[in-house]
């Protein structure tokens, strides 16, 4: 698709927001947007996991990073606004937003699941998705060419028994990507998309797959070409769709 996705320029003077990006798929993710010339904001709920990122990231001579930690399961509509606020005051504009962070909750038949931590999982994975695009919609249609990606699953886009919360919350992240790549189609510069990563090795995927060998999957670092190609001017007509992270790195 382009011979420039390793280009160190590709996110420059973007200002991009990744949330979960402490650990997994979202401190590799973040990191590489750093590489290509991005100002990250670092949203997690483990402050010295997101300090870590920010010295990697400084260490390495990149635009120096913002902290913002965040527990997305106890955050309100408030915290989000504090969040919103401070991004326009001190950028004036989002360029990216990546809802990366995510929680697998508990296993098992919905008749079973505890309400509580049906709850839990819906808050984080669904809610605070909503709640954070809310917030931060000002700041994105302030930018000349901005990009919104949910992060799905593959369970959240054919259910599978005893997935139960995180897999109808994969669903629910879905549905909010297509309805609001349909609020901002032809009436502003936001692209808006939904990724699936597949099968990758992070605490998550262990704690899925207790049983699997975590040296028989891709690395996050792997994927992170997907991700950096989505948020650059390069993906500019790339709205409304569900995307499989494996199958655009083979287009790359
Ligand atoms: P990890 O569990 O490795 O990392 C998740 C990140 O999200 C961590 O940094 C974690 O913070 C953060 N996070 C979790 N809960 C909260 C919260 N309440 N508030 C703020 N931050 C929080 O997951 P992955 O990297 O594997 O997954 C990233 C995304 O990709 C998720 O949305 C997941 O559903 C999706 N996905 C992953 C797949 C895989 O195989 N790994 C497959 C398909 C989808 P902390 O480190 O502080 O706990």
């Amino acid at each position: 698709m382009s011979e420039n996705i390793g280009n160190a320029s590709l996110l420059t003077n973007r200002v991009i927001l990744v949330t979960g990006a402490g650990d997994g798929i979202g401190r590799a993710v973040a990191m590489a947007f750093a590489r290509a010339g991005a100002r990250v904001i670092l949203v997690g709920r483990t402050q010295s996991k997101l300090e870590q990122v920010y010295d990697s990231i400084m260490a390495e001579h990149l635009v120096e990073p913002v902290i913002h930690p965040m527990d997305l399961a106890s955050a309100v509509a408030d915290d989000y606004e504090v969040l919103g606020k401070s991004v326009t005051e001190q950028f004036g504009r989002l360029d990216g937003l990546l809802h990366n962070a995510g929680q697998l909750g508990t296993f098992g038949p919905l008749q079973y699941t505890l309400p509580e931590n049906w709850m839990k999982i819906m808050q984080v994975n669904v809610n605070a998705a909503f709640l954070l695009t809310r917030a931060l919609l000002p700041a994105l249609l302030a930018s000349a060419d901005a990009r919104v990606l949910f992060t799905s699953s593959s369970v959240g886009r054919k259910g599978r028994a005893y997935w139960g919360a995180y897999a109808v919350s994969k669903f629910a992240v879905e549905g909010m990507m297509q309805v609001l790549a349909d609020e901002l189609e032809n009436t502003s510069n936001i692209k808006v998309n939904s990724v699936n990563p597949g099968a990758t090795r992070t605490v998550m995927r262990a704690d899925a797959y207790p049983a699997e060998n975590p040296a028989t999957l891709p690395t996050a670092e792997s994927l992170v070409p997907a991700y950096v190609f989505l948020m650059s001017s390069q993906a500019a007509d790339i709205h409304g769709q569900a995307i499989n992270i494996r199958e655009l790195l083979e287009k790359l």
